[in-house]
């Protein structure tokens, strides 16, 4: 395993971005914990959800006085094969099957990355997602206090996939799923918590950012900033629908023909599915008019481009969160998101934001939206209110300090779409 090197953080510099009821939750939490050693364990530091979030929760975590360290597992590119069939099989594609081949390879390198594990000790052991769920039962003897994290959309699993991996969750103590919805009802594993993700508000990618800088930065990305832009930021995955955003965006260019479209994506290391399908949209947009395929974004212009936009799309097909929806929020501008899992958590249709069932919807949703800016504005404004309340990184802190003071289930850590309004 590799051990991932962060940035320290301080959590003072949050305390004026949340309420101090929640500053102090956090610090309450924290007294029993102090000198604790939780061991992150993951795929990758870079790329996606879980990258981002850990990135900003591992120096915070230690600033309170916890001694968090993040792992993230090594392997071969046929493991990592295997792994995004697992994760796409887990979203519901029902035609993957997990051969004997497939077994041996996920068995083979999860038993090999518990010999760093072996010399370690920990309080928790912090597992995220199913690449290396199986490490606490390769580890010899009892494992103590083992937390499997699931970031992904789990409400129709492939059942076979499923129940193999199933076999591997005997082993933890408890679980955290994003959405109540989630939770298979066979799981077995007792305690369960529900805690969604969170953005971290004083990255590049999200700290605030002055409009007219932002134009300049993507004036020199080569973006017409003087006309409308809709777009989505995303890593290359087909559960992100990127078909489909091209779609309703030339519905939409029928009605506005001075839009664009900026798609911008990320290769993540865990994911071999992203540079064929970067491939395949750069091909597609080279004939198109007015779409931008762009990669590797540095994260002030990731936080340009989410500023700038008219519209920010995520229309995703299955989302266990959606991180980028949450971060085009707090920049007050109004999100369209796929009417699914964790998007559903942070949109509540016609009020900070469209939901939408498929790319016509879509298209139309965009053309109101660019065609009306007092809805444009209003949506944008409600999205930041909602986004600073439930989903920016302090609250995260907290429920997940209350999941290692081993709070049972309770309501208290349960954000629920409909106790937004
Ligand atoms: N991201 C990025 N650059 C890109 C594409 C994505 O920095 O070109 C970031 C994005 O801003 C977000 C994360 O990657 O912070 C994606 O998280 P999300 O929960 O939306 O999706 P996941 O990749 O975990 O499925």
């Amino acid at each position: 395993m590799k051990k991932v090197k962060t940035t320290p953080k301080s959590i003072r510099s949050y305390k004026n971005l949340i309420p101090d009821e929640l500053y102090g939750q956090i610090l309450d939490l924290t007294k029993k914990l102090k000198g604790s050693r939780v061991i992150f364990i993951n795929s990758t530091c870079k790329g996606g959800g879980v990258a981002e979030i850990l990135q900003s929760e591992i120096p915070l975590l230690n600033d309170l006085g916890i001694n968090a360290v993040w792992y993230n597992i090594e392997a071969e590119p046929e493991f990592w094969d295997v792994t995004k069939s697992i994760h796409n099989a887990l979203q519901g594609n029902g035609r993957i099957v997990i051969t004997k081949n497939m077994r041996k390879v996920f068995e083979r390198f999860n038993a090999l990355n518990t010999h760093d594990l072996k010399r370690e000790s920990w309080d928790y052991l912090y597992i995220h997602d199913p690449q290396p769920v199986a490490l606490p039962y390769f580890l010899d003897g009892e494992v103590d206090n083992a937390i499997w994290r699931c970031h992904i959309h789990v409400s129709r699993v492939n059942r076979q996939v499923w129940e193999y991996i199933k076999r591997y969750l005997g082993d933890y103590d408890s679980c955290v799923f994003s959405l109540k919805e989630f939770v298979p009802s066979d799981i077995p594993i007792k305690k369960r918590f529900i805690i969604p993700p969170a953005i971290d508000p004083l990255t590049p990618k999200n700290i605030k950012m002055d409009k007219m800088k932002a134009r300049r930065v993507l004036d020199k990305m080569n973006i017409d900033t003087r006309r409308p832009i809709i777009s989505q930021v995303s890593r290359f995955d087909p559960w992100k629908d990127p078909v489909g955003v091209i779609k309703a965006f030339e519905v939409a260019k029928q009605k506005l023909p001075d839009i664009q479209l900026v798609m911008a994506g990320s290769l993540a290391s865990d994911d071999p599915e992203g540079e064929r399908i970067y491939k395949e949209l750069k091909a597609f947009s080279a004939k198109a008019k007015d779409i931008k395929i762009l990669k590797g974004l540095s994260e002030e212009q990731v936080n340009a481009l989410q500023t700038v936009s008219n519209v920010v799309v995520q229309k995703s097909i299955k989302e266990g969160f959606g991180l980028t929806v949450a971060e085009a929020m707090y920049k007050e501008t109004p999100v369209i998101g796929g009417n699914v899992g964790g998007i559903k958590l942070q949109i509540i249709d016609g009020k900070n934001g469209f939901l939408v069932d498929n790319y016509m919807q879509c298209g139309k949703r965009m053309v109101d939206l660019l065609e009306d800016t007092q809805l444009r504005l209003g949506m944008g404004r409600m999205g930041k209110e909602v986004a600073s309340k439930y989903f920016l990184l302090p609250r995260l802190i907290r429920d997940e300090l209350l999941l290692f003071n081993k709070f049972s289930y309770s309501k208290e850590n349960l954000v629920k779409s409909n106790i937004l309004f």
